[in-house]
C-alpha cells in the first residue's frame, strides 16, 4: 500500500482542462477576453440565474454581493457561525457589524426557527440585520423557503453561500437560481467541487445588482454612456463612478471553468455513490452520518461526521489526530468563526452559540472528491474503524 496521504478534498484535471487552458495561452487574451463571459454563461445555464459575475474568489463574490447590497456602516450582517471566516469577513468590509444565528443540530445550517427568534428580538431593539448571508454547509442547502419567508417579512436581503453547494438542488431546482435570495455566491478553490484554481462566482435575476456588482469587480469604472454624469468625451473615455476594486477573474481561470462545468453532474454523482457508500460502511460505527434534509439534492463538497465520544475511548482530537498519522487526511469545518481572536475581541464569548460549539468538538470531514477509488474510501474506513476500536 502507498503511504500517500488520502486527502479530505481533491480537484481532478483532465487533458480537456489542460488543452483549454492552453489554447487561452496561446490566444489574444489572458484576461477580459471571451472565457469570462463563456463561463458566466455556463453558470446561468447551470443555475437558471439570469445574471453571473465571475470573480477572483468567493471572498470577493460576498464581498461585491455585500456593497452591492447597498450594506455599510451602522447595518448588520449575520450569518452561520459554522462557515469559513469569508462569509462573515465581508460585513467587516463594508464596515457593518456581525452576528451570527446558531445552526440547526440537525443540518448544522442555520436554524431558521434561532433566526425567527432573533429577529423578533432584533425587531424590538432596532437592530434587524440589511443581509443575511445563509451558508449550505458541506453541499446540503439550508432551508431557504423558511428563510426568504423572513427576509420578506422582516425586509432583510439574502446572499447564500454556496461555496459548497454547485450542482445541487432545493425542491428540484438548482441552487444558485436565487429563487429565495438576492445573490448567490459560488467558490471555485480547488477543494470545491468544480476549481478555476481560484475563483469565485456571483449569480442574481436583479439587473441593478448585476449592474452594481460588474462595477465593483473592476476599479467602479464604467464605459457605458448610461451610468456616466455628463458626455462622453471619446471612445478612450471612462468614468469612476464608485470606489471599486478589481476583483477579476483572469481568462486562464475561466477557460479551466468552462470544461469543468462540462464535467459537473459527474462531479456530484461520484460524490453521492461515495457518501452513499460511506453511510452503509460506517452505520455500525459510533460516529453519526450526515443527515440530508427532505427534497434536497446536495453537492455534496464534505462528508462530515460525528463522533458518539460516549462510545469511544479515544478523545476527539485524538481519533483527528491518529487519522493523520496513519495517513487520512480528515479536517474540521468548521471552527465557529465567533471564537476566532479576531471575532473575540469584537466581544464574542464562547458558549454564545453552543449547538455549533458541540459541532465542533465532534465533527471530522472525511476524505471526499470525486476522483476518490474505492480502495482508498475502504482504507479511510479501515483505518477509522481501527481507531474508534481502541
Ligand atoms: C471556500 C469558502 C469561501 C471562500 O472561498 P474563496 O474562493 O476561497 O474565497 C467562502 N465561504 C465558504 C463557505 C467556503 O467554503
Amino acid at each position: 500500500m502507498s503511504n500517500k496521504v488520502i486527502p479530505y478534498g481533491r480537484q481532478e484535471i483532465t487533458q480537456q482542462d489542460i488543452d483549454g487552458v492552453v489554447e487561452v495561452l496561446q490566444s489574444d487574451f489572458l484576461t477580459q477576453g471571451p472565457k469570462v463571459p463563456e463561463f458566466e454563461k455556463a453558470l446561468m445555464n447551470q443555475t437558471g440565474a439570469t445574471h453571473a459575475l465571475a470573480v477572483n474568489s468567493a471572498t470577493s463574490a460576498l464581498h461585491i454581493a455585500c456593497l452591492a447590497l447597498g450594506l455599510g456602516e451602522g447595518d448588520w450582517l449575520w450569518t452561520s457561525p459554522i462557515t469559513f471566516v469569508a462569509s462573515a469577513n465581508c460585513g467587516l468590509y463594508c464596515r457593518a457589524k456581525v452576528d451570527f444565528v446558531d445552526i440547526d443540530p440537525n443540518t448544522y445550517n442555520m436554524c431558521p426557527v434561532k433566526l425567527e427568534q432573533k429577529l423578533v428580538e432584533a425587531k424590538a431593539k432596532g437592530t434587524l440585520p440589511k443581509v443575511v448571508v445563509p451558508v449550505h454547509l458541506c453541499g446540503q442547502p439550508c432551508d431557504m423557503k423558511a428563510i426568504g419567508k423572513l427576509a420578506k417579512e422582516y425586509g432583510f436581503k439574502v446572499i447564500e453561500d454556496a461555496s459548497h453547494a454547485i450542482g445541487g438542488q432545493y425542491h428540484g431546482q438548482p441552487i444558485g437560481n436565487c429563487e429565495y435570495s438576492d445573490i448567490t455566491v459560488f467558490s471555485f478553490h480547488p477543494v470545491k467541487i468544480v476549481t478555476t484554481a481560484e475563483g469565485g462566482a456571483a449569480l442574481t435575476n436583479q439587473p441593478e445588482l448585476a449592474e452594481r456588482m460588474a462595477l465593483f469587480r473592476s476599479h467602479g469604472v464604467t464605459r457605458d454612456p448610461a451610468l456616466m454624469e455628463g458626455e462622453s468625451h471619446g471612445g478612450w473615455y471612462y468614468q469612476q463612478v464608485e470606489l471599486g476594486y478589481n476583483y477579476r477573474m483572469t481568462e486562464l481561470q475561466a477557460a479551466l471553468g468552462v470544461t469543468q462545468m462540462q464535467r459537473l453532474e459527474r462531479f456530484v454523482s461520484a460524490r453521492h455513490k461515495l457518501a452513499k457508500r460511506y453511510n452503509e460502511l460506517l452505520k455500525d460505527l459510533p460516529v453519526t452520518v450526515p443527515y440530508q434534509l427532505e427534497n434536497t439534492y446536495s453537492g455534496l463538497h464534505l462528508y462530515v461526521i460525528r463522533l458518539q465520544l460516549d462510545n469511544i475511548a479515544l478523545s476527539h482530537r485524538e481519533v483527528f489526530e491518529s487519522l493523520r498519522e496513519n495517513g487520512i487526511g480528515v479536517n474540521l469545518h468548521y471552527i465557529p468563526v465567533h471564537t476566532q481572536p479576531y471575532y473575540q475581541r469584537m466581544g464574542f464569548k464562547q458558549g454564545d452559540f453552543p449547538e455549533s460549539e458541540r459541532y465542533y468538538q465532534e465533527a471530522i470531514s472525511l476524505p471526499m472528491f470525486h476522483g476518490m477509488s474505492l480502495e482508498q474510501q475502504d482504507s479511510v474506513v479501515k483505518v477509522l474503524s481501527d481507531i474508534l476500536a481502541r
